[in-house]
Order: C-alpha cells, then sequence, then structure tokens
C-alpha cells in the first residue's frame, strides 16, 4: 500500500526495511551486560507439558530474558531513575521522520585502563538534520556478526557526552544505535550520555528516547525516512521494539 505524506511523496508499506534484531534461544543471540543466553521452556507440571513434541496440546513456553542485554529495545529516563517510569506511557507516536547516518568510530586512548576506545565523537553529529525527530546511528564495521555478538568484557563503541547537547538542540528525539550502549561499558555506573540526552537530574526529559542493538544492513544508504518505532507493551523502563524504516519515494 502506498502511504501518500503530501501530494508528491508516499511510502510502500510492502517494502519494509527493519531494523530489529529477533530474540530468539539460538546461540548466536546477542548478548551484552553480561548476561547468560535467554531461555525459552516448556512449561511442565505433573498434568501438562506445553510442548507438542513432547505429546502436549499447545506449545506454551517460558522466556527469560533481559531487556537491555538481549535484542533490540527501546529505553526512557526510567533507566537511570529511582523512580521506573514506563518506556509503554512515553511514546505515544508511532512514525516520524529519521535520518540514517553511517559513522567511523574515531579511536581514543583511555588514560584510565589503557584500553582503545571506539567513539562517536560530537563533531560526527554536526551533520545530524534539524528535519527529523529520530537518528539512527549505523557504526563501521558494519559486519552483519553484530547481530550474533557477545559485547560482554569487549569495549564496544560508544557516543561522547558531548553529542548529547547537540542533538538536543537539533530535536532528535529518538536515537538508534547499532551498539549495546550509548555510554562506554565500563565507566562506573557513571552513564553520562544517558543522563545528558535525558537531562537527569536538572531538567528530566520524558519524550526522548534510546533504541539499542539495533542492525543496519548495507543495502540501506544513508537519509532521510519515515521510521515508524512500535514497542512491545511492556510496564518497564525499556521494553524489546521493532523499528522500521521506509524509504520516502516520489510519484
Ligand atoms: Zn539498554
Amino acid at each position: 500500500m502506498k502511504l501518500f505524506l503530501d501530494e508528491l511523496r508516499f511510502i510502500d508499506t510492502e517494502k519494509p526495511l527493519d531494523l530489529s534484531i529477533e530474540l530468539s534461544d539460538d546461540e548466536g543471540n546477542p548478548r551484552a551486560w553480561y548476561v547468560e543466553p535467554p531461555t525459552f521452556e516448556p512449561v511442565r507440571t505433573e498434568h501438562y507439558t506445553g510442548s507438542v513434541e513432547e505429546g502436549g496440546p499447545v506449545n506454551f513456553r517460558d522466556i527469560f530474558f533481559n531487556p537491555h542485554g538481549h535484542s533490540t529495545h527501546t529505553e526512557c529516563l526510567g533507566h537511570i531513575t529511582s523512580e521506573i517510569f514506563s518506556v509503554n506511557d512515553r511514546i505515544r507516536e508511532y512514525f516520524c521522520k529519521a535520518q540514517v547516518l553511517t559513522v567511523k568510530p574515531t579511536v581514543i586512548l583511555n588514560q584510565s585502563d589503557g584500553l582503545q576506545d571506539k567513539v562517536i565523537t560530537a563533531d560526527q553529529l554536526c551533520n545530524v538534520s534539524d528535519a527529523v525527530d529520530a537518528l539512527i546511528i549505523r557504526t563501521i564495521p558494519n559486519d552483519v556478526n553484530k547481530k550474533n555478538l557477545n559485547y560482554s568484557n569487549t569495549n564496544p563503541t560508544y557516543l561522547d557526552v558531548n553529542g548529547a547537547s547537540i542533538l538536543i538542540a537539533k530535536g532528535i528525539k529518538h536515537l538508534l544505535v547499532d551498539l549495546p550502549s550509548v555510554d562506554r561499558e565500563s565507566d562506573g555506573g557513571a552513564l553520562v550520555f544517558h543522563h545528558a540526552f535525558w537531562e537527569v537530574p536538572k531538567n528530566p526529559n520524558h519524550e526522548r528516547t534510546i533504541t539499542e542493538l539495533i542492525y543496519v544492513s548495507d543495502d540501506i544508504d544513508d537519509g532521510e525516512y519515515i521510521l515508524e518505532l512500535q514497542l512491545a507493551a511492556f510496564k518497564n523502563d525499556a521494553a524489546p521494539s521493532r523499528p522500521v524504516l521506509y524509504k520516502i519515494e516520489k510519484s
């Protein structure tokens, strides 16, 4: 179906570009923050088994997972505040204009522990459009194994805290990254970018969201799109999400 944005431009709902990484019990399910793999287990009681293969009437499985550690998820400021605000209450509009931006992180020697950090600097965000509501960052290299990595103890790429004020000034409401976090893995719990983007504690912003662990395939060009950002309806600081892009086409 073609959905027209105005007299000329439209999106084709038959051509979704899915940015989500699915949650599965495959060994290759991504992981971060030192969590074990997710588990999918049939419910078993004395009288019943939740597995058709094992003779039960239906497949009825318990799933144990962590929204932050196991797959694509969207979070709100409740991630870092003492009150656990629910991301499910924050998003009321699911479509917006978005920009895909490919960034090659800058390598910087971290003085505190001598590790080579890969950082998305504030300078690299200066080209962000101020006519979009969402920014989708694809980092280079963009190997498809991003969908299967165990990021724990790998010091993944993160964003320089100075980039947050640039994104706020440009009116970015939704930030999406193909990383396990916008902050450094080992930062003593400071989460400086999260705090800066949500302006916690001085001026807490309840509208902005951060989506982590997406994958933007190479056949998606940089540029402007319509983003549909759908979340599972969890009452929690973070929820599994499915960001989908649509190319803006001209008739
Ligand atoms: Zn998270």
